[in-house]
């Protein structure tokens, strides 16, 4: 995968024409996957094209040169999720190409709650985040550090809607949309049954779990990981020859992967519901869980603490924890060995 220097190789070319391209990240995640799929008239599909940031621009600008595709030949975007790091450079796309950028409406109303003119999300984190117990102190960071991705997602795209259950053309082939709930609000995966891909966003990753967090908000969905879990079970029983993940490296053995990320959570809500022989709050069984430095990052501590809060409420949805709440703040505290 490293080209010489010891650099990454931006570009890695699949079957059927299809490029797979590694735009950078200011994360450890380090890259998310790009791909452009190339559609029979001589066009392209562009899936989940990256955070919009310098170093990003420049890539593409570089790929799309050496690949000597024109903004114009770009006839659809396609979003997995409004994640950022998937989502950001979307409307910098369709400024130069014209063209449509699909995703969900839940997807895009979320974009609209962390970004839009009358963004809430902030608030509601604030809150939620408060009723299980982080500081006050470090809940002041969850204001900058929302507002430090405005500018990576911006200028945001107009968007048409796709929705679950139904169908889309891409790379002169039928695709299934898939409904892919835990990992990000409104979700989509897309299936092809006769080549036996599926184009996976952050559903399923090879070696990473992907994050599962408690969001806040009314219409959100109250046991993320539950909803991950079954619809991880079903989507094991799709035949999938090759996976296209949004981060990490296609690969074949999905349903293996799918075992063991169901595995991985298992053992966890174990883990979790071994601590709780004491009453605690979410806040107190993150940091056992992740280790008190995690708290030095605001980026990871947001994305441990909804973890953490994901599998409490899983616990508790299961009999397996009991909440009980005082001067606003809860605790969870085991109620039977059922983990
Ligand atoms: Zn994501």
């Amino acid at each position: 995968m490293n080209g010489a220097g010891g650099r990454r190789e931006p570009v890695t070319a699949w079957p059927d024409g299809w490029l797979q391209i590694k735009v950078p990240l200011p994360f450890s995640l380090r890259w998310v996957n790009a791909y452009l799929l190339p559609e029979p008239g001589g066009g392209w599909t562009l899936i989940d094209p990256g955070l919009h940031t310098e170093e990003a621009v420049a890539l593409w600008e570089a790929v799309l040169k050496e690949r000597r595709i024109g903004f114009g030949s770009i006839e659809r975007i396609v979003l997995t999720h409004q994640h950022p790091d998937h989502y950001g450079l979307a409307g910098w796309f369709q400024e130069r190409s014209g063209a449509p950028v699909y995703m969900s409406r839940a997807a895009r109303d979320y974009t609209l709650r962390l970004w839009g003119p009358k963004r809430s999300f902030e608030t509601d984190l604030n809150a939620l985040f408060k009723a299980h117990g982080m500081p006050d102190v470090l809940r002041e960071g969850i204001a900058g550090h929302l507002e430090s991705f405005v500018a990576k997602v911006s200028p945001q795209p107009a968007v048409d809607f796709i929705e679950a259950g139904g169908r889309i053309a891409m790379n002169g082939l039928d695709w299934e949309t898939i409904a892919a709930p835990g990992h990000a609000r409104g979700q989509l995966l897309f299936y092809q049954r006769e080549s036996k891909r599926i184009i996976c966003g952050d559903q399923v990753l090879p070696r990473i779990t992907p994050n599962i967090g408690l969001v806040p908000g009314p219409d959100e969905e109250s046991n993320p990981l539950r909803a991950f879990l079954d619809h991880l079970t079903e989507l094991a029983m799709y035949d999938v020859k090759l996976a296209f993940p949004g981060h990490r490296d296609p690969f074949p053995n999905f349903a293996d992967r799918i075992a063991e990320l169901i595995a991985h959570h298992e053992r966890r809500l174990q883990e979790i519901a071994a601590m709780l022989a004491e009453p605690l709050t979410g806040y107190e069984v993150c940091i056992r869980l992740f280790g008190a430095r995690i708290a030095d990052d605001m980026h990871h501590l947001r994305f441990a603490m909804a973890e953490t809060l994901a599998h409490l409420v899983e616990l508790e949805a299961a009999g397996a924890a009991v909440r009980t709440e005082q001067g606003g703040v809860a605790r969870f505290r085991a109620a039977a060995n059922i983990y």
